[in-house]
């Protein structure tokens, strides 16, 4: 309708430019007077008129005096019988001069033909507009099953291995693969099967849509890119025909990559889905099973996919001959958070002395992309106080700012709310600096930010994958290090512990029910879970033990709960004057850094003990 309504308002457009050409065609210059024939009769009889040029019809008057005039007489007489009837003298005629024109070809054709043919052309015109929409609309209808496939431009915005720091493994497993791309015969000659399917996993945010670009950047190779869901439309059928598609253009483009991206859209386990939409999946991903079964052993296409979900992939994607080698991207280290942050502060302007060991030691559990937020939140807020440069000091903020959040210094709180959150993080820091097995703290801060009121940055010592009992035995008291706080100092409890409580009874409940650490309990696991397609999560499904055990369970989880308590609150109550000191300097300055923190906290001599 909209096309519609747009037709007819190009058409009325043509019509009315085409009106004032065609009248600026037929009358140029300015119009002379029109006058009767009684009055043409009448001059003519004073002697006025010096020439009449006859026209067809029409009559150009030049008078003596100089004026023009116009007029016309009947069609089917000629001009001296008109005249003779209006009354002109033979006399007075004969003083004119007579000129008869014929009647001009063009201005004939124009005359005639243009009045007949405009219509008609202007409805061709829209005609022909109509069927052009019509046709690009078809035309769209038959490459609905097309593969909407990138390939990358190798030399715009290249993006090379120099690029990706760290993932040193990742690299090396790709190179293998880019020198079969290069050098098939080599390896086919010696008998080697050429991969076909290779399966980048790995956090959101490690690099794998990176260092698969980075791939292409390498290799001279073509290289097509799609995401997986592209694959799947509104339509049933169009999955699996892009998927054939893609591989039909990658076998003529041999040797090639391609690349699918999140390829957990199509590729979640069949049969599991919920509800309507995951046959068009499953067709999806049959066919690419399909194609990278139809490749000859010399077929030099390699399939790259990526995921962050290995566990909800079906187990046909990863059989021989499929996805059958798997890249594993971790999350960087120290060495590699250095290297990353120094990858993004390329091109950015530094303060000088910039220390990015500092921040990578600061940023445990960060991914690429959370470094490259970070360096980038740093220019901003540089930016933003009108500095020239990167400082230490925007770098460290924007730690705090990509975990939990920009600063909200404008909420207004009450003093008395303040206090509450001063001795709240205070609680919290004093107990993990009362127990063996915690991690330094790095920063105590009353200032609101995100969601939460106040925080307590811990730092790891070391990277760790792995974590003891003792630690999580630990972790959990300092977790109600802020509930034991208020409980003990200001004799009330707040809405403020509560994110703190849900985090201790989950950690309580995996320490029991998925790590073995419970002392009454045998070491095994209980539940099931199993994974709710549409929330990506996992849930509790299934209960494997009986009840009696699930009372048992109830039982230990609460022992470690109240367990934690208590160490949380002898330290707290036995460390009063400690926790008074931080919580006044909080108040005081809002925030506390790590050296500060030791300072004040070496003055009570606190000795840590196990939790
Ligand atoms: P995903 O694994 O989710 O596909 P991306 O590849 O999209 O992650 O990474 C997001 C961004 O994070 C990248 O564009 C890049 O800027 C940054 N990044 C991630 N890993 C690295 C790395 N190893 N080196 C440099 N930058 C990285
Ligand atoms: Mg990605
Ligand atoms: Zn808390």
């Amino acid at each position: 309708m909209k096309i519609f309504a747009k037709n007819i308002f190009w058409a009325i457009i043509t019509l009315i430019v085409i009106s004032a050409l065609f009248s600026l065609l037929i009358q140029p210059g300015k119009t002379p007077r029109l006058i009767t024939l009684n009055e043409l009769a009448e001059k003519i009889n004073a002697g006025e008129a010096s020439k009449i040029v006859v026209n067809e019809n029409d009559l150009e008057i030049e008078l003596k005096n100089g004026e023009k005039a116009l007029s016309k007489k009947e069609s089917d007489m000629g001009l001296s019988d008109t005249l003779r009837n209006f009354g002109v003298e033979p006399l007075a005629l004969r003083q004119v001069a007579l000129e008869i024109k014929e009647a001009s070809g063009l201005k004939f054709w124009v005359g005639v033909l243009v009045p007949a043919l405009l219509p008609l052309l202007i409805i061709g015109f829209i005609f022909w507009i109509m069927f052009r929409q019509a046709r690009s609309g078809m035309n769209q209808a038959f490459t609905f099953g097309r593969a909407n496939v990138k390939v990358f431009a190798p030399f715009k915005n290249r993006v090379t291995f120099e690029d990706v720091a760290g993932l040193k493994e990742a690299k090396q497993e790709l190179l293998e693969v880019i020198d079969f791309l290069k050098n098939p015969k080599k390896y086919l000659e010696i008998g080697a099967r050429i991969p076909r399917g290779i399966l980048l996993l790995g956090l959101p945010g490690t690099g794998k849509t990176l260092i698969a670009r980075a791939v292409a950047g390498e290799s001279n190779v073509p290289f097509f890119h799609m995401s997986a869901s592209e694959f799947v439309e509104m339509f049933v059928g169009v999955g699996a025909s892009r998927a054939r598609d893609l591989f039909s253009i990658a076998k003529k483009n041999a040797p090639c990559i391609v690349f699918i991206d999140e390829i957990d859209a199509v590729g979640r386990e069949r049969g599991a889905g919920l509800g309507g939409g995951h046959d068009e999946r499953e067709q999806t991903l049959n066919q690419i099973l399909v194609e990278m079964d139809g490749f000859e052993r010399d077929t030099n296409v390699i399939v790259l996919a990526a995921t962050n979900r290995p566990d909800i992939l079906d187990p046909a994607l990863l059989r021989p001959g499929r996805f059958d080698r798997r890249v594993i991207l971790d999350l960087p280290d120290i060495n590699d958070r250095e290297a990353i942050l120094r990858i993004h502060c390329r091109g950015k302007l530094l303060g000088k002395n910039l220390d990015l060991k500092q921040v990578a030691i600061r940023t445990p559990g960060f991914s690429g992309a959370d470094l490259a937020n970070l360096t980038n939140e740093a220019a901003i807020s540089a930016a933003r106080q009108n500095k020239h440069f990167i400082s230490q000091e925007d770098l460290f903020s924007s730690i705090e700012k990509v975990i939990l959040g920009p600063e909200r210094r404008g909420r207004a709180i009450s003093q008395k709310e303040k206090e509450l959150i001063a001795y709240h993080e205070a609680g919290h820091a004093l107990v993990a600096a009362g127990l063996k097995d915690t991690d330094p703290i790095q920063k105590v801060s009353i200032i609101s930010r995100g969601l939460v009121g106040g925080y307590t940055l811990k730092l790891p010592i070391e990277e760790r994958r792995i974590k003891t009992k003792s630690q999580f035995l630990a972790e959990l008291a300092v977790l109600f290090g802020g509930y034991a706080s208020e409980s003990i100092v200001l004799k009330d409890i707040s809405t403020g512990a509560a994110s703190d409580l849900k985090q201790a009874t989950d950690l309580a409940k995996s320490l029991v029910t998925r790590y073995g650490m419970s002392e009454k309990l045998e070491p095994r696991t209980f539940g099931e879970t199993e994974e709710m397609i549409f929330l990506g999560r996992e849930i509790t499904t299934g209960k494997d033990y009986s009840e009696e055990l699930a009372a048992k369970i109830d039982k230990e989880v609460s022992v470690l709960i109240s367990r934690a308590l208590k160490a949380a609150k002898r330290i707290i109550s036995s460390q009063k004057k400690a926790l008074e000191a931080l919580a006044k300097t909080l108040l005081q300055k809002e925030s506390i850094e790590q050296e500060e923190f030791q300072r004040i906290i070496k003055d009570f001599k606190i000795k840590p003990l196990k939790a």
